[in-house]
């Protein structure tokens, strides 16, 4: 089973699964045929999540497809991630309380064997729950789980298995090809009764069996009540930075990085003269996310290169603060332009891109699209009102 790794699969898989974007996805798309035989869902999630194809291009080809009622779930789906990402944005302080609960758990687990087994249980797929087990094989060999799996799988993991949530997002985020900080980190949240206060997700046997078409019996006795955790502290909320405006008339050169990879739709405010990208991913992430994003950037500086006629550099990913430093130097740029990053681990790196660059009087400028700069403003509340806008987001 693969998952487009390019932007011409991408939207091979996006034409050949747009017929089901109708109503046919309203009704079916929480029913999961298992790996390689589904067809309910679009299976496009990782090819979204590096913008080989735009949430704008997969929404308005629906609409185009079924009209605005019949896609009206497909899009509302689509669109749940740039409310994530938008809720993120307004709200950095979740992100970074994540991480820093993160680093105290993984402490923990080296303080406490108890908690240390019964992690190593869950992730290795070794706890005799049918369902879960089945769904961490998959997510090993694959990097990709169903939307309703994915649900149930973390239901099980903070309620019956009793683990922290923030562990198993770990998990997620270093297997899954559509990690996405937003959607990872909320949807967690959103199971563990903390994103809806008082609102959690209990997964139930029944619903599994019905859902995964019988493929799984659930017999081991799961929980049977999903306790809302202690109330937190509300994050404060944060209007969105306005960007640094870009000079047209600049010298100025493209980085190129995951969160965008469709270079050619990408507003850029100045024509590039040179165009840099990383020679591989950072972080840490599983070997099969690792190589699908790599592709996945080979493939957005490839068409990068085409479009501008330029030739592309690869930085070494470690030094890449010092290495942008003379890739601007190399070509006496004044700004570098760069796709814009929504709070994580790419925004955090980019940030101290910038400090770098500053040092030679070079200033990074990150490039929002129309969809994000439209969309983020309306993700401060509730997905029902940011619902309300989708209609004028998409036309
Ligand atoms: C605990 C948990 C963790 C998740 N982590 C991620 C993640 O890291 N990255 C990610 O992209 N999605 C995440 N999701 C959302 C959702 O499960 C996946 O987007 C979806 O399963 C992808 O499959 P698909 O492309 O076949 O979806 P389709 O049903 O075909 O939907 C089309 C597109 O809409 C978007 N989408 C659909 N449902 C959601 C949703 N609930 N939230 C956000 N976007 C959605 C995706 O971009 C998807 O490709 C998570 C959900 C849960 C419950």
């Amino acid at each position: 089973m693969s998952f487009p790794s390019t932007r011409d699969a991408a939207l091979a898989r996006l034409r050949a699964f747009l017929p089901r974007a109708g109503r046919a996805y309203a009704a079916n798309r929480n029913l999961d045929e298992g790996p390689g035989r589904r067809t309910h869902v679009s299976e496009l999630s990782p090819a979204i999540r590096r913008r080989l194809v735009t949430e704008e291009e997969v929404a308005r080809a629906a609409v185009a497809a079924h009209g605005p009622a019949a896609a009206e779930k497909f899009v509302a789906e689509v669109s749940w991630r740039s409310y994530w990402r938008g809720h993120l944005e307004t709200r950095p302080a979740l992100w970074q309380r994540y991480l820093d609960d993160l680093l105290a758990l993984e402490r923990e687990l080296g303080r406490q064997p108890l908690l240390a087994a019964r992690f190593a249980e869950a992730v290795a797929g070794r706890t005799g729950i049918d369902c879960f087990d089945c769904w961490v094989r998959e997510l090993d060999a694959t990097g990709y789980l169903h939307n309703h799996a994915r649900m149930s799988f973390a239901s099980i993991w903070i309620f019956t298995l009793r683990l922290p949530w923030q562990l198993g997002a770990a998990h997620f985020f270093r297997h899954l090809l559509d990690a996405c900080p937003a959607s990872n980190t909320l949807s967690w949240r959103w199971v563990a009764g903390l994103q809806t206060p008082g609102k959690t997700y209990l997964a139930r046997p029944e619903i599994i069996r019905k859902v995964s078409l019988g493929r799984f019996r659930v017999e081991a006795p799961l929980a049977t009540v999903a306790p809302p955790p202690p109330p937190e502290p509300p994050a404060p909320l944060v209007p969105l930075a306005p960007l640094p405006a870009a000079d047209p008339e600049a010298r100025s050169g493209l980085f190129l990085h995951t969160e965008d990879l469709c270079p050619e739709t990408l507003p850029l405010p100045a024509r590039p003269l040179a165009l840099a990208a990383t020679d591989a991913i950072g972080g840490d992430p599983a070997p099969r996310k690792r190589a699908h994003a790599n592709a996945a950037l080979a493939d957005g500086v490839a068409r990068a290169a085409a479009h501008f006629g330029l030739a592309p550099e690869r930085l070494a990913e470690a030094a890449l603060e010092e290495e942008l430093r003379a890739f601007a130097a190399r070509h006496r740029l004044a700004q570098l332009l760069t796709p814009f990053a929504p709070v994580g681990p790419v925004a955090s790196r980019l940030a101290r891109i910038a400090g770098a660059l500053a040092r030679d009087g070079v200033r990074l400028v990150p490039v929002r699209r129309a969809w994000d700069a439209r969309a983020f403003p309306h993700a401060t509340r509730g997905f029902f009102a940011f619902r309300a806008i989708l209609p004028e987001l998409v036309a």
